[in-house]
């Protein structure tokens, strides 16, 4: 119960009400003013055209034809619904109606007041209290000559009546109404929470362990619909990084059983033969315990890199590393890349070119990590490029962007005259840990590519590759214009 009153469908369903009662509320009091003042102008207009025709006669024909004609409009009208009364302005009373029901109505001082200082009429409305009844009266005043004060009054009950009908029939009529009210609010309610109902039932589900699980999209289109696709896509995401970090864990235990196994090796082997060497070999043993101990610093640096290059991607890629970026001109880091590798390129026969176009290559970068993505890919293409081979670096600062691009771009093309990567081998060349058929016999982790493109990406940019198996292979690296 508690649960249902905190609800949102139970709170929905209350402001629907609480809504629409206001308004008939406020509908109801805007018509009934409207009605109560129409009648009252009207009222007000009968009463001035009845004094005005009393006052014409007594200019007319004198004070005592003016006296009959009033006495008998009084009476056509009917004693219990008008009076009048005629008296000077001392007040005393000289002709009226039949003043039985109207004796309490009073000879207001401030309408004479009014009347003598100038003003043609004067009208007011009175309140007489009968018992429990509280009749309104509408009263008129008319100064007819010097001295004689013609009042008139009718009283407002057929008026009051149909305003009491008006007010019962609306209270009659908002009883039901509220029901309905109620029951619609709670359709409606029930009804706009039904998607976040959906989307709940799916959390709870995924939370028990199924991932697989996707709220249903609705036909409509609407708010409801537009969070459960938003709902899916980040389950889409979620699905697809805890798929990458499974792999990633799996071949992190994979690739570093290897070197930890080669480590272990070592160790043993070393051990069993120092056992087995007899007494006066000590140097022997010494000189293989040293070799073992230069073995495994190597073989440690060798993890322990991989492992600095594996936080990296997933710190460049979580963005938990934050690229101090600053003004980086790519052609001299590029030009000094290059120095840097060509003892390595002269080592293996490789023709290695720079190609610097003219425009400004000005990227706003982490320049370190811009080092290390340059360094990768120079590194792959002259790792798989044979000797006599080629290697082209070329930088373009003027190319215009695709139209994907919102930026200008700078264009930093690699391509070498290597072994190229075969088709079925590309979708995954930028995925941790992965290797071709044709990097088995060279060193490396197949951390490159990935970190290549995860600084690629923290930069705003992306990496897009072209190869064909025996040919070569283009890196294009497109980072935006500062
Ligand atoms: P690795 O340490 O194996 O070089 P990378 O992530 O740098 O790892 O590259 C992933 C794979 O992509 C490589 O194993 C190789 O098969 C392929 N590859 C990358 N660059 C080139 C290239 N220039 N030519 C041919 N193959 C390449």
């Amino acid at each position: 119960m508690n649960k249902f009153l905190r609800s949102f469908t139970f709170r929905l369903t209350l402001w629907y009400t609480f809504i629409f009662c206001l308004s008939s509320l406020i509908a109801f009091a805007v018509f009934y003013f409207l009605i109560d003042s129409e009648l009252q102008r009207r009222t007000d207009h009968a009463l001035r055209n009845q004094v005005e025709e009393i006052g014409r006669i007594y200019q007319l024909h004198g004070l005592d034809s003016a006296v009959s004609i009033a006495r008998l409009q009084a009476e056509a009208a009917g004693e219990k619904r008008a009076f009048f009364r005629m008296f000077y302005r001392t007040g005393v009373v000289f002709a009226s109606a039949n003043l039985d029901r109207w004796n309490r109505v009073v000879m207001n001082r401030v309408a004479l007041k009014a009347l003598f200082s100038g003003k043609s009429v004067f009208l007011e409305t009175q309140h007489l209290d009968g018992g429990n009844t509280c009749n309104r009266i509408r009263v008129i005043y008319k100064r007819l000559g010097r001295e004689v004060v013609l009042q008139w009054g009718v009283s407002l009950d057929q008026e009051q009546a149909l305003l009491e009908t008006f007010r019962k029939v609306f209270f009659g009529v908002m009883v039901p109404l509220f029901a309905c009210a109620l029951a619609v609010g709670a359709f409606m309610a029930r009804r706009a929470m039904s998607g976040v109902d959906r989307i709940g039932r799916t959390a709870r589900r995924i939370s028990e362990h199924d991932l697989d699980s996707r709220v249903p999209v609705g036909r409509r289109g609407d708010e409801i619909d537009e969070l459960a696709i938003t709902f899916n896509q980040m389950l889409d995401r979620i699905q697809s990084l805890v798929s990458n970090i499974r792999c990633m864990t799996d071949n992190i235990a994979h690739d570093l059983r290897s070197p930890i196994t080669r480590i272990r090796g070592m160790a043993e082997v070393t051990l069993a033969r120092s056992s087995k060497m007899g007494p006066g070999r000590e140097q022997e043993v010494l000189d293989d315990f040293v070799q073992m101990a230069a073995d495994i610093i190597e073989e440690c640096d060798r993890l322990l890199d991989m492992i600095a290059t594996m936080l990296a991607i997933s710190r460049t890629e979580s963005g938990i590393d934050q690229l101090e970026r600053r003004p980086v001109d790519l052609a001299a880091m590029v030009e000094q890349a290059c120095e840097l590798f060509r003892p390595v390129a002269e080592d293996g026969s490789i023709n290695l070119s720079l190609d610097l176009g003219s425009a400004g290559c000005i990227v706003n970068g982490d320049i370190r990590m811009l080092q290390r993505m340059v360094a990768n890919l120079l590194d792959n293409a002259l790792k798989y490029t044979p000797p006599g081979g080629k290697v082209v670096i070329s930088l373009d600062g003027s190319a215009k962007g695709d139209p994907q691009d919102m930026q200008d771009m700078v264009v930093l093309t690699i391509s070498d005259t290597g072994c190229g990567i075969e088709g079925r081998h590309l979708p995954h060349i930028f995925e941790r840990f992965y290797r071709g058929d044709q990097s088995r016999g060279t060193a490396g982790s197949g951390l490159g590519l990935s970190l290549a493109q995860a600084v690629a990406r923290a930069h705003g940019g992306r990496i897009e590759v072209e190869s064909e198996a025996g040919r070569g292979t283009t890196f294009k690296v497109l980072i935006p214009k500062a």
